[in-house]
């Protein structure tokens, strides 16, 4: 494969940015070779500056669930943009995305749209902090919730402890004020209620955890953590920055009927543009200015281009058997992978929820991301490049999950999957 173009690209870029990136996972550092520059996405596919074109399972990390340069998201932005691209006042286009969420999520009275999910996690704290007075949040090891200062923080040592920084500057005082708990684990979590929950203001959650592998929860847990919060007075905000509108519409809340205190949304919310939002109930909504003390702005908030590319894409979604669709079409492709892997007794499995996956270097279940042991990530290394190479392009890490979209259709979905097999074989007979 030639990678010409993109390594001199790749060269350029270090001049002008940390590390030639404007986001870390894009520097392709746990594979090799240089990061692709892209040149157009079409459906299901990407092509690159030097011609060479791949089946694309990372879909700009989850927003284009309806694949590359969909016509129909594509007008709406047009005929927006004509008009102008932005105003900083109120439009009618905010209010038809608005009126269309609402009608159809029963669990939100009220949003507010911002302009990422790290926006929308960000100030779904501070609502939660402000309408309950309290100051301290609960965060799960293993969930990805952006780049928020209190929430880039990671399990300190021992059991119920207050977090240390993942990230250089980190206070200490915002770490102080997180505490990280392992995920399926119920008892923890009545421990740090009895020990701390005067204290707390929230419990916040990725309902479906894809940003450490896939790590699918019990049902039942995540119903005993919505008991438990409700029992201590702690609001329990759901993160549906990469759930919400993927595994249905009303997103992992709807997909276990768990209603959360607060929603995250971001990523499919905007079609393909920078759109993050934050939901809740119409009293817990008052909190925030102009209605309440919680103070929260933005310039380009609720943008008519970026609301018209939200739009389009949701109308799509909300079409009957969408979700199903997405659903036979996703087990289709992870059914020939796991037959494969079956037949050759490969130590792997595939996780899938909805139209995501996860190809995990493990036969166990895997409920916890200390479970996942790094060394098997040699392997995925391996097989980025090798997929490279024929065609077909996952997100640059092993830890990523994988998403199909509606415009993977069931050829392209059965091609993408024999030239997986195939590659495997490749990775297995090497190891
Ligand atoms: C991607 C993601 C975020 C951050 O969203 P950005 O738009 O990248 O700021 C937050 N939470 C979850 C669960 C995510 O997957």
């Amino acid at each position: 494969m030639n990678r010409e173009k993109s390594t001199r690209l790749f060269d350029e870029a270090k001049q002008y940015f940390p590390g030639g990136v404007n986001s870390p996972v894009r520097a392709f550092k746990s594979v090799s070779g240089p990061p692709l520059f892209i040149q157009k996405g079409e459906g299901p596919r990407i092509t690159d500056v030097d011609g060479n074109t791949f089946i694309d399972f990372c879909c700009s990390w989850g927003p284009l669930i309806l694949g590359h340069n969909n016509p129909i998201v594509r007008e709406a932005v047009f005929k927006t943009a004509m008009n102008g691209l932005t105003f900083g006042t109120p439009t009618h286009h905010g209010n038809d995305i608005g009126k269309f969420i609402v009608d159809r999520h029963r669990y939100i009275d009220k949003l507010r749209f911002v302009s990422s999910g790290t926006e929308a996690v960000m100030s779904a704290l501070r609502l939660a902090r402000g309408a309950t007075g309290k100051s301290k949040i609960v965060k799960f090891e293993g969930c990805y919730h952006g780049h928020v200062d209190s929430l880039l923080v990671k399990a300190g040592s021992g059991l119920i402890t207050f977090g240390t920084g993942s990230s250089a500057g980190v206070p200490e005082a915002h770490a102080k004020d997180t505490l990280v708990l392992q995920l399926n684990d119920l008892a923890a979590v009545e421990q740090a209620f009895q020990l701390h929950g005067e204290d707390i203001a929230a419990v916040i959650i990725e309902p479906i955890p894809a940003n450490n592998g896939l790590l699918l929860q019990c049902k039942e847990y995540l119903l005993g953590l919505r008991h438990l919060c409700t029992q201590y007075g702690v609001l329990l905000i759901f993160d549906e920055v990469i759930s919400g509108f993927r595994v249905g519409f009303e997103g992992a809340a709807g997909y276990y009927d768990i209603q959360p205190d607060i929603l995250t949304f971001g990523k499919i919310i905007g079609g393909g543009m920078p759109v993050g939002a934050y939901a809740a109930s119409r009293e817990l909504m008052s909190h925030i200015a102009p209605e309440g003390p919680v103070y929260q702005a933005g310039t380009l908030s609720a943008n008519p281009v970026a609301m018209s590319a939200g739009l389009a894409t949701l109308e799509i979604l909300a079409e009957p058997e969408f979700y199903q669709e997405m659903e036979r079409r996703t087990l289709l492709f992870v059914n020939i992978l796991r037959s494969h892997i079956e037949s050759k007794g490969y130590e792997m499995s595939i996780q899938t929820i909805g139209s995501i996956f996860w190809l995990a270097f493990t036969k166990d279940r895997i409920l916890r991301s200390d479970q996942i042991d790094p060394a098997s990530m040699e392997h995925f290394k391996v097989l980025h490049h090798l997929l490279l190479e024929n065609g077909v392009y996952l997100g640059p890490s092993g830890y990523e999950v994988g998403f199909v979209s509606a415009a993977h259709d069931d050829c392209t979905l059965t091609d993408a999957a024999e030239t997986i097999c195939v590659c495997l074989d490749k990775v297995f007979q090497a190891a």
